[in-house]
């Protein structure tokens, strides 16, 4: 696998992505949303950067199969009462953006005081919705990436590195 962004690199844009969220929202109180399964990492690195204080919730999507995408399930079961609150939705990656458009459609219906989103990874390109998250650490070519979080088949995300998963990684790994 080739090693995309390595754990210094990842280390510094979350870092970047916390002094742009400290800097967004001061002492205000903050509530933070976290996309299950792939942004657990980066939620864990990142809200101990934050200083105002912090609620933390989550919702779990699921859309791939594979590297394929399947239809998506949102579970808001655990999000929290966001109602009133500056909200802060939290992702792994943002590709076609549909993902955190459909979070963010449900959660606006919720009555958050503001709703604002921060990815680590933004795919080039790759965007069929006309809006884009507030807070991004890294743009990133077309390829699909794991570690750090982000899964093929729910492995892979214990990678303390970005990798991109190539087509020969793929059939060694389903040969096996
Ligand atoms: P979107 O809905 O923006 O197209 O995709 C967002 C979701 O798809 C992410 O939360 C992530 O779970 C998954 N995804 C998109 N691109 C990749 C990728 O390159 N690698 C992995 N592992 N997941 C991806
Ligand atoms: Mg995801």
């Amino acid at each position: 696998m080739k090693i995309l962004l390595n754990e210094k690199a990842l280390n510094e844009g979350v870092e970047r992505l916390a002094d742009e969220i400290n800097e967004t929202y001061g002492d205000k109180p903050l509530t933070i949303v976290g996309v299950l399964t792939g942004s657990v990492i980066l939620m864990a690195d990142l809200i101990r950067k934050l200083k105002m204080p912090l609620r933390v919730g989550v919702v779990q999507t699921s859309s791939y199969e594979g590297t394929e995408r399947g239809a998506l399930t949102i579970n808001s079961e655990m999000m929290l009462d966001i109602a009133d609150r500056d909200v802060l939705l939290i992702d792994d990656i943002f590709d076609t953006g549909n993902t955190l458009e459909e979070v963010t459609q449900l959660m606006k219906g919720l009555g958050p005081t503001s709703l604002r989103s921060a990815v680590l990874l933004l795919k080039t390109g790759r965007q069929l919705v006309d809006w884009k998250p507030e807070f991004v650490a890294f743009d990133i070519p077309d390829e699909f990436v794991v570690g750090y979080g982000l899964d093929f088949n729910d492995e892979f995300r214990n990678l303390p590195y970005l990798a991109c998963l190539e087509p020969a990684d793929i059939q060694g790994f389903t040969e096996v």
